[in-house]
């Protein structure tokens, strides 16, 4: 897939974009920045508050929902919400305590606020609400307030105090006294995550998943004891419970209810047996109860069953996760972090697809592949693509775009997995990205700037869609040739994903796809052509640190591709390199002959695939797609970081409001973009904080 990095096994999550926005304005306290969806003029970028970009992102297809279903997604929009707090508390012990002191101040401080300080304050603030905490969400450290503790002393000072999260006979001093410290003293809790494996990873490690005083060393002698290792389909050991030491013994508080975190997850548990109630089939109503039950007893046994059944549920229109999934702030890589993402079928992705992968013969048929290669009985791959509806925990405002869950593993070998790409999240950080600087700074030509904005974004998910449907699933290997990963060995991605990218392109522009109806105009064709060369060449260098080579499949891929078509349409000036003031520039001249040499590379590629030719196959790579050009790279970060283009985003949630019939029962519901981030933040703090400060 185009532009995503690859963390782990089960997220993609951008880091940091090819694009981005330079001319931002912060509209601190601006806050009235209406949008409908009907608006055409939709703002998909809102602020810009340090390392942060702040995005929204629509619901295409959501007013097309029948009752009913718009009834289920209601119910589990609230049950996503209704966990907001948990991740908080789980990143560290005195998030919430923090958090709600900053919203007091936020909501009632009376003093002088276009004041530098309390700018300060405010930054601050979103960095933490951004961050679900005091510490930096991706790079883990503890945010440095800007501001004195003598202004943030002063600011406390002059509220009423009981708008405070003081504890039950904690004096004000105490509370001033601790919160302080927590925030400015830099040697208390600095790191989120510690993976200095010189260090204690758990006790020096600031997340709330075990007791202070525990060290890495006995927590692992506690899950050895536990875990069956004979057992063929284990259970997610450690997954939902904190590690406490209680009376000199260690021993796990589950999050449940009736346990840990419970008045969160009543609610959650409330809003998830309504949403029973209206499931749209037998598999997902399975599913939903099965969720209930795990969430009602913490037994682990039925978590697996949960995600079992919710494997099965194929048809739904509406998708859901909910519960503790990704294990990435965890030193152990134990402790699930609670998140929701509630989506529905992306409904035009949907039609697109299978119109491509209708014509998957055809695409074999007239391939530049050799016959021998081609298949006989060719079916397009579906590629699930969704539109997300709204999302929280851990995976709010900092968002992936592609999820590939369970994560156990005997169940995706067992029953399978369910892999997704979020499309309007995609969208909208293309959508974002237009505004930017980024095509001037790398187009020479004012031509190709206008067709990638009016053209790029549409032609990158049609890239993707080919790439997908149609790529991976072309082709054939030749008999008694044993499976790529087998004879091509650690050149088996790049070479597959290159192979994917070439069918996508050669057919990107082609009339084909115009008479079939998903394509306008070959105008698409030469954006994408533009886009690929101008990133395969140079763009994509702007991820790798100086001195790096290629490491990552896809990148190796597209420089591999890029640089082949680039050296072999030299004589015929095809893609032409250019220099001015000093700045290089990648143009291409002539589509219809790049066209015929991405063919040529593809023919070459399947045929190394199906011959299983190793020594080729490592001769493509090493040649073109590892090494960097040092003197283009030193250029390209140079002229990147002039764009001063904040390296990571995170979205504003749509809200959703119900319309009631006399009889209390939602007979519609209306999707509003109305918040800005700061309304969001106190908006979910005000309808959605169930648990107490300190758990
Ligand atoms: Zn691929």
């Amino acid at each position: 897939m185009k532009h995503l990095i690859r963390l782990s096994f089960s997220i993609f999550i951008l880091t940091f974009m090819a694009c981005g926005d330079t001319t931002v304005q912060n509209q601190d306290d601006t806050d009235n920045n209406n949008q409908t969806q009907e608006n055409t003029e939709f703002d998909y970028m809102t602020e810009q508050i340090a390392d942060l970009k702040i995005l929204r992102y629509q619901i295409p297809g959501f007013e097309n929902l029948k009752k009913k279903e718009k009834q289920l997604v209601y119910y589990l929009y609230q049950a996503a919400l209704s966990g907001r707090d948990i991740v908080w508390d789980q990143n560290y012990k005195h998030n919430l305590c923090i958090r709600r002191t900053l919203e007091a101040i936020v909501n009632s401080y009376e003093g002088d606020r276009t004041t530098d300080d309390f700018k300060k304050f405010m930054t601050y603030t979103k960095r933490v609400w951004f961050s679900n905490g005091i510490h930096h969400h991706y790079a883990k450290y503890k945010f440095e307030p800007e501001f004195s503790e003598t202004y943030f002393t002063e600011l406390l000072n002059s509220l009423d105090k009981n708008l405070l999260p003081l504890e039950k006979g904690e004096s004000y001093e105490a509370f001033l006294g601790k919160i302080t410290k927590v925030m400015f003293d830099q040697t208390i809790a600095p790191k989120k995550v510690n993976l200095d494996p010189s260090i204690d990873l758990v006790a020096k490690s600031a997340v709330n998943f075990y007791d202070e005083d525990i060290t890495t060393k006995e927590a692992e002698a506690f899950y050895d004891k536990m875990i069956d290792k004979g057992d063929p389909n284990p259970i997610s050991y450690g997954l939902n419970s904190k590690v406490v030491r209680e009376g000199g013994q260690l021993k796990e508080k589950v999050w449940k209810i009736g346990g840990m975190y419970s008045k969160a997850i009543e609610k959650i548990v409330f809003w998830l047996e309504k949403a029973v109630t209206v499931a749209e089939n037998p598999n997902q109503k399975r599913a939903l109860e099965k969720l209930v039950a795990y969430y009602k007893s913490g037994d682990l046994k039925m978590f697996d069953e949960y995600n079992i059944a919710w494997v099965n549920d194929v048809n739904s229109v509406v998708d859901v996760v909910n519960g503790f999934i990704e294990t990435y702030e965890d030193p152990l890589s134990k402790k699930g972090s609670f998140e929701s993402v509630l989506s529905i079928r992306d409904f035009e992705a949907s039609k697109r697809i299978q119109k491509i992968g209708s014509f998957a013969q055809w695409f074999e048929d007239n391939s530049p592949i050799s016959d021998e290669h081609k298949k006989e009985n060719v079916t397009g791959i579906s590629a699930k693509v969704i539109t997300v509806v709204v999302e929280s925990g851990d995976a709010s405002p900092s968002t992936p775009i592609g999820i590939n869950l369970p994560n156990s593993n005997w169940i995706r070998e067992k029953h399978g997995s369910k892999s997704v790409q979020l499309g309007n999240i995609v969208h909208a950080y293309d959508m974002a990205s237009k505004g930017s600087g980024f095509l001037q700074e790398f187009c020479i030509d004012e031509e190709e700037i206008k067709r990638s904005k009016e053209f790029g974004s549409y032609s990158d998910v049609l890239h993707t869609d080919m790439h997908e449907v149609i790529g991976h699933a072309s082709g054939k290997i030749n008999e008694g040739i044993s499976s790529p990963d087998v004879t091509l060995k650690n050149y088996a991605s790049t070479l597959e994903e290159a192979r994917a990218d070439l069918v996508a392109l050669y057919y990107l522009y082609d009339e084909k796809l115009v008479e079939i109806g998903v394509m306008e105009s070959l105008e698409y064709g030469k954006a994408a052509y533009d886009d690929y060369i101008r990133n395969g060449l140079m763009t994509q260098l702007m991820r790798l640190e100086l001195g790096e080579d290629l490491e990552e499949a896809h990148m190796r891929n597209r420089q591999l591709v890029a640089k082949w078509v680039y050296e072999k349409g030299m004589d015929d000036n095809v893609v032409e390199k250019k220099e001015k003031d000093g700045k290089t520039y990648f143009v291409v001249n002539d589509y219809g002959k790049l066209k015929t040499l991405f063919g040529e590379l593809l023919k070459e590629i399947q045929r190394i695939k199906s011959e299983g030719d190793y020594d080729s196959g490592k001769a493509l790579v090493e040649d073109y797609g590892v090494k960097v050009d040092r003197q283009l790279h030193n250029e390209v970060l140079d002229r990147y970081e002039k764009l001063n283009i904040a390296p990571y985003s995170g979205f504003i949630n749509p809200i959703l409001v119900p319309v009631m019939n006399d009889q209390d029962e939602i007979v519609d519901v209306k999707v509003e973009y109305t918040h800005s981030f700061k309304e969001q933040m106190l908006y979910y703090a005000k309808e959605y904080s169930f648990l107490p400060t300190y758990n």
